[in-house]
């Protein structure tokens, strides 16, 4: 067959040796007519092997049987949707009729097969699948914030993270004082919950934190050299430490109970969630913080007088609901304004500061100690009797004489005054007001003592 024939054709040259992407000719039967060196070259084959053969005896070109049926039959150009990949390089294939000498009306016999190269269009678009994907991990984790109050955030954000990553559980926990606290966790067994809780996984969230490394991943048979893992059937773990600025502050752990493909793709999104996560810890951090010091006397550490308001009015609703009593007490600094005039206003605020740990460090946990003017001071004693109330009170007026104050060079003495609720008086005005003339009772009988009030 004289291939020239179809050289004339107005769309594109038919002469496979002047087109430069892989292009062959076919008779309808599927015999190779003619084909240019890039096909042999995408082929991985010889020019002359090729030349003559049939199309399905050639193992790159059978995929595109099919579409070349359409295009004999239908006498038209048929695009293949599928792919083809030759090599390293991906293909669209493109089957079309040739007609012989422009004379388009007759049935065609021939046909073009032109393999055009969409490799880089292909990698293209994973790439910005990937980034689409990664963008909406991002997305899906930035708006925790949104739609959670700081209470139930690591439960929202837990849901998301397994959400974008796959995985079966997840859980975050923090460095305090002593161990790990939990901040949440999600789809973990019971079992292992309750080794969390325990702090039994404690030294292994120690070792992710001074890994030094992003992310550690265990899988496979490295699983086993955890036993509480293996034991729980887990397949795959990630942890990664969790830091706000250069400190680690805790460690994210999420994992698989089937081996979980941890290609590039997941690592990088696993890194994205360490990193957002971060930001969150540092965030909440932020408002646990602001939260505390809206509550706190900046002088000397002790919740301040609109806390102490708060709590005075829960716990008089507390005790009413119960049935309950309780007992607030006030103390005074006697002669403060000596020690001020004597020493200076810093040695004033010392001296304040060291009263201040005294009182907290002789009243009992349930008891709330605020600082409620300059020198004075009140103690809201939950589920007190007025006597046990007047004991306590004396336990600190003594402790803080005892306490040493600028170095030794003063002695710090305080009168107090006790009152009861509902004894004396059962709101909240009326008792800081009994609780005051008790105090002021102290002070007119000489002060460095402890009155109760309603009693003369
Ligand atoms: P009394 O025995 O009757 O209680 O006498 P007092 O001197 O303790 O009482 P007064 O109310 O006359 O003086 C309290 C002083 O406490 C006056 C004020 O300057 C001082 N003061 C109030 N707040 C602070 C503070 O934050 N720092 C310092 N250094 N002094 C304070
Ligand atoms: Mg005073
Ligand atoms: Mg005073």
């Amino acid at each position: 067959m004289n291939i020239k024939w179809f050289f004339k054709h107005p769309q594109t040259s038919h002469c496979p040796d002047l087109v430069r992407e892989p292009m062959l000719l076919l008779n309808s039967s599927g015999r190779i007519l003619d084909l240019n060196d890039s096909i042999a070259l995408a082929l991985n084959a010889g020019k002359e092997d090729l030349m003559g053969a049939n199309a399905d005896s050639v193992p790159g070109l059978a995929p595109l049987l099919p579409g070349m049926e359409r295009a004999f039959k239908g006498n038209m150009a048929v695009t293949a949707p599928e792919q083809i990949k030759l090599g390293n390089r991906i293909y669209r294939p493109t089957v079309y009729p040739l007609d012989q000498n422009g004379e388009s009306e007759k049935q065609t016999s021939a046909f073009g097969l032109v393999l055009q190269d969409i490799t880089e269009y292909v990698n293209l678009e994973e790439e910005l699948v990937k980034r689409n994907r990664l963008l909406m991990a991002i997305n899906t984790i930035s708006t925790v914030f949104l739609y959670s109050n700081i209470a139930s955030l690591f439960d929202v954000l837990h849901d998301k993270i397994l959400l974008v990553t796959g995985m079966d559980f997840c859980w975050t926990v923090v460095r305090e004082k002593e161990g790990f606290a939990a901040r949440g966790m999600r789809g973990l067994s019971r079992n292992l919950r309750a080794r969390l809780d325990s702090g039994a996984l404690d030294i292994f969230h120690q070792s992710i934190m001074d890994s030094g490394e992003p992310f550690t991943v265990i899988e496979g048979p490295e699983v086993r050299n955890y036993e509480f893992f293996e034991k729980d059937g887990i397949a795959t773990l990630v942890a990664q430490p969790l830091s706000i600025g250069p400190d680690k502050v805790g460690v994210l752990v999420m994992g698989s109970r089937t081996e979980a493909d941890l290609g590039f793709d997941m690592a990088s999104l696993i890194n994205l969630i360490g990193n957002h996560v971060s930001l969150i810890m540092e965030k909440v951090r932020l408002y646990e913080e602001s939260e505390r010091l809206a509550i706190t006397d900046a002088l000397t550490g002790l919740f301040n007088i609109r806390h102490f308001y708060d709590s005075l009015a829960h716990e008089i609703a507390r005790a009413r609901r119960y049935g309950e009593s309780f007992s607030i007490s006030i103390f005074d600094i006697d002669d403060f304004k000596n020690i001020n005039d004597t020493f200076g206003h810093q040695a004033g605020d010392e001296v304040l500061r060291t009263v201040a740990s005294a009182m907290k460090s002789i009243s009992r946990e349930v008891d709330l100690v605020a600082r409620y003017g300059g020198e004075e001071f009140v103690i809201i004693l939950p589920n007190t009797s007025k006597q046990e109330a007047f004991r306590q009170a004396a336990r600190v007026k003594d402790g803080i004489e005892a306490e040493t104050y600028l170095s030794g060079k003063t002695k710090v003495f305080v009168s107090g005054g006790v009152a009861s609720f509902p004894g004396d008086a059962t709101d909240e005005k009326g008792l800081l007001y009994a609780a005051d003339m008790a105090l002021y009772e102290a002070k007119s009988l000489g002060k460095r003592q402890i009155r109760l009030a309603g009693v003369s």
